[in-house]
C-alpha cells in the first residue's frame, strides 16, 4: 500500500492510500474535487471510498464530485452524519472498520469539532489526524471545551511511537515557531525545526511527522512538562491548565 500526498486548497492536505496490485483507493479529506482527480488519474486508480475526519469545508468539499464521478462510498463519524455531505457509511468511536483496502480503527477526538475523528491504519503504520493533531500544534478549539482537546490528543498517545502523523494542514512551520517561543531549550525541537526549514526550502511537505517527534517537541503534548509550565508562570500541576494557557497564547501568536 502506498500513500500520496495531494495539496488542496491554500494549506490543506488529502490523502491518496491505494493498493499498486489491484490499484484499488480511498481517499482521506478530500478538501476539494480537482487535485484529487489529478492524481487518481495519473497513477490509473480506482476510487473506493472517501474517508473523512470531520465536516468542516476543507476537508469535505470535494466529497459530492467524487462521488459521483467514481461512485464511491462515503465514510464518516456517526454522530456527524448529517453534517458529512453525501455519507454511505457512519462508524462508532472505537470502531474498527475493514474494506477491502485495509482494515483501520476510529477514535472520537472531539474539541476543534464535536464530532472529529482520527483513522488509524496499522498496516501501514499511519494516523490520521485531520484539524485536532498537527505537527507542532493542535487545532483551535471551535466545538469543544479545552479539557476535551486535551483528552482527545492524549488519546493518540497510545499509538505506537513510530506512527506516522498525516495532519489536515500544512502549519508546521509557524506552529514550529510557538513551540521554540516557550520551549526555549528542547534540543529534539530545534533538530526537527531544522529538518523543517530544508523542507520547506525545497517546496516539499513536512509530512509526514512521527508520534515519537511530537510526544518530544510538540507543546501541546508537554502540557505535564514542568519546565514548560515554569516559563508559562504556571503554579499549578494541572496539565490541562497549562495546555488551556498554551492554546489560548497561540490563538494569539
Ligand atoms: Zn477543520
Ligand atoms: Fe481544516
Amino acid at each position: 500500500m502506498k500513500i500520496l500526498i495531494v495539496k488542496c486548497l491554500k494549506d490543506n492536505y488529502s490523502y491518496i492510500i491505494y493498493n499498486e496490485e489491484n490499484l484499488l483507493a480511498a481517499v482521506i479529506d478530500p478538501s476539494e474535487a480537482e487535485p484529487v482527480i489529478n492524481e487518481i488519474k495519473r497513477n490509473n486508480l480506482k476510487l473506493k471510498y472517501i474517508l473523512n475526519t470531520h465536516h468542516h469545508y476543507d476537508h469535505v468539499g470535494g466529497n459530492l464530485k467524487l462521488k459521483e464521478k467514481y461512485k464511491c462510498e462515503v465514510v464518516g463519524y456517526e454522530d456527524d452524519k448529517d453534517r458529512i455531505p453525501e455519507i454511505d457509511i457512519s462508524l462508532k468511536d472505537n470502531q474498527k472498520w475493514e474494506n477491502e483496502l485495509f482494515e483501520c480503527e476510529i477514535l472520537h477526538i472531539p474539541g476543534h469539532t464535536s464530532g472529529h475523528i482520527c483513522i488509524y491504519i496499522k498496516e501501514i503504520n499511519a494516523l490520521f489526524t485531520g484539524d485536532t493533531l498537527f505537527s507542532l500544534g493542535c487545532g483551535r478549539i471551535f466545538e469543544g471545551t479545552y479539557a476535551e482537546m486535551f483528552n482527545s490528543l492524549n488519546k493518540m498517545k497510545k499509538f505506537p511511537k513510530k506512527t506516522k502523523i498525516y495532519c489536515g494542514h500544512e502549519y508546521t512551520q509557524k506552529n514550529s515557531e510557538f513551540c521554540l517561543s516557550i520551549d526555549t531549550k528542547n534540543s529534539k525541537l530545534k533538530n526537527k525545526i531544522n529538518k523543517i526549514k530544508n523542507n520547506i526550502k525545497l517546496d516539499k511537505p513536512t509530512i509526514p511527522s512521527t508520534l515519537e517527534d511530537e510526544l518530544e517537541c510538540n507543546i501541546f503534548l508537554r502540557a505535564d512538562n514542568l519546565e514548560i509550565q515554569k516559563q508559562l508562570g504556571i503554579n499549578s500541576t494541572d496539565p490541562i491548565e497549562t495546555f488551556t494557557k498554551l492554546r489560548e497564547l497561540k490563538d494569539n501568536f
